[in-house]
């Protein structure tokens, strides 16, 4: 168990909204969407970044890029977030087609934390 104390970097959450983190990082290798944390800690999306930005800059998640092809739902490939995004032309790893027009891919961020935290 890892803890976070947050020195007021997360005082714009609640007590509740603390305690739910907590809950949701209570077991290994768990992992965080910013639409998931916004919807489960009823949190704006913007919070939600900041929320998963502290993850890694305290050193308590990696945090991955998400790419997303149009060629299906899920995620076609993933880099490390602040690597940048992928250079084109791109290979599209799931359906191989080459991708030269940025506008065929969107992006998430995914946290992954190794270990549980305990937020305070
Ligand atoms: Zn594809």
């Amino acid at each position: 168990m890892t803890s976070f104390k947050s020195g007021g970097k997360i005082s714009f959450l609640s007590q509740w909204q603390i305690n739910e983190l907590s809950r949701h990082f209570t077991e290994p290798d768990r992992t965080a969407m910013p639409h998931e944390l916004a919807i489960k800690l009823k949190i704006n999306y913007s919070d939600a970044l900041t929320i998963i930005s502290l993850l890694e800059t305290e050193g308590l998640s990696n945090n991955l890029l998400l790419i997303y092809h149009n060629c299906q739902e899920a995620p076609v490939d993933t880099l490390p977030f602040g690597a940048g995004f992928p250079n084109l032309p791109w290979k599209c790893p799931n359906c191989e087609v080459i991708v030269e027009d940025g506008r065929e891919l969107s992006y998430d961020l995914m946290a992954k934390a190794p270990e549980p935290i305990e937020f305070f």
